[in-house]
């Protein structure tokens, strides 16, 4: 009876101080009153992907562009505090609905702005726009440009919008070429798969492609053919407005003070990419 009155007393004291978060989303409406009163947020990124959010056996956390992105923008949201952030991997699969249930309060995932998505998702950003484009294998010589993947095997990464962009038409689909679907969990997948010669083309996001030729040099080459625009966005639970101006806030700064640049040079500057250089126009938070 006495421990259950003392609960109680704590509970109403946290409550007063604003400190009822405890787990991810906790009682703040928006991610920006959660990182300034909890002073911690949980961020959604990939876990697969080398270069944009990889998490190496044995490390704590993970790496990469999105991931030092995610660090850059909480830091500016939370005007020099310490926030503790728990990374979830968050695969594009179940990014809509990691979101929604309220597992993760943000999410920094090679997530591209789609019309299919904007319903379910208040998107921040775009933070960098890059291009979608094919990976093959070194030695294959038949695909040479993106409309050559009409009738070859390529890769479905789950819950990704990248196979779309050849097989539909647009505005989330772009060639609407006939094409054999592979089905595989995400791009790591996708990769093995190519090299296994179970696949013909991985075709998605520059920027992804890179960051695995990279780990295998010689095994894959870019067609370089680029033929989509990719916002990345930063996804929010839908209808935070007060966190999207707030995350907007911080991508300008940070391409205004070289910080974007910086670490696009930092995770991509050995590659062949043409690295963004400016700020892409803000979209607005509806
Ligand atoms: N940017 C694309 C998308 O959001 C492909 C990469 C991904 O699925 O993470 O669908």
């Amino acid at each position: 009876m006495q421990m259950r009155r003392t609960g109680a007393v704590l509970a109403t004291g946290a409550m007063a101080l604003g400190l009822a978060a405890c787990g991810s989303g906790g009682s703040y409406s928006t991610v920006v009153d959660k990182i300034k009163g909890a002073k911690e947020i949980t961020v959604g990124t990939k876990w697969d992907q080398p270069s944009l959010g990889l998490k190496k056996p044995g490390a704590a956390d993970p790496e990469g562009f999105d991931v030092d992105v995610a660090k850059a923008v909480i830091a500016k949201m939370a005007g020099g505090e310490n926030i503790k952030i728990t990374w979830k991997e968050s695969p594009s699969s179940n990014r809509e609905a990691l979101l929604q249930n309220g597992t993760v309060d943000i999410i920094f995932a090679t997530y591209s702005i789609t019309e299919a998505r904007k319903p379910k998702v208040t998107f921040g950003g775009p933070y960098v726009v890059v291009h979608q484009d094919t990976m093959v294998r070194a030695s294959d010589s038949a695909i040479a440009k993106a409309t050559d993947l009409k009738d070859k095997r390529i890769c479905q990464a789950q819950g990704s919008n990248s196979y779309k962009r050849i097989t539909d038409p647009p505005p989330d689909g772009k060639l609407g070429l006939p094409a054999k679907l592979v089905g595989a969990s995400n791009y790591s997948e996708c990769v093995q798969k190519l090299g296994g010669n179970n696949l013909d083309a991985v075709t998605t996001d520059n920027l992804i492609l890179a960051g695995f030729a990279a780990q295998e040099p010689g095994k894959y080459k870019l067609l370089n053919d680029p033929f989509t625009d990719e916002k990345y966005g930063i996804g929010l639970k839908k209808g935070d407005k007060t966190t999207c101006e707030a995350v907007n806030k911080a991508v300008a700064e940070l391409w205004a003070d070289g910080t974007m640049t910086k670490l696009l040079q930092q995770w991509f500057g050995k590659t062949d990419l043409q690295l963004p250089t400016s700020a892409p126009p803000a979209e607005g938070c509806a």
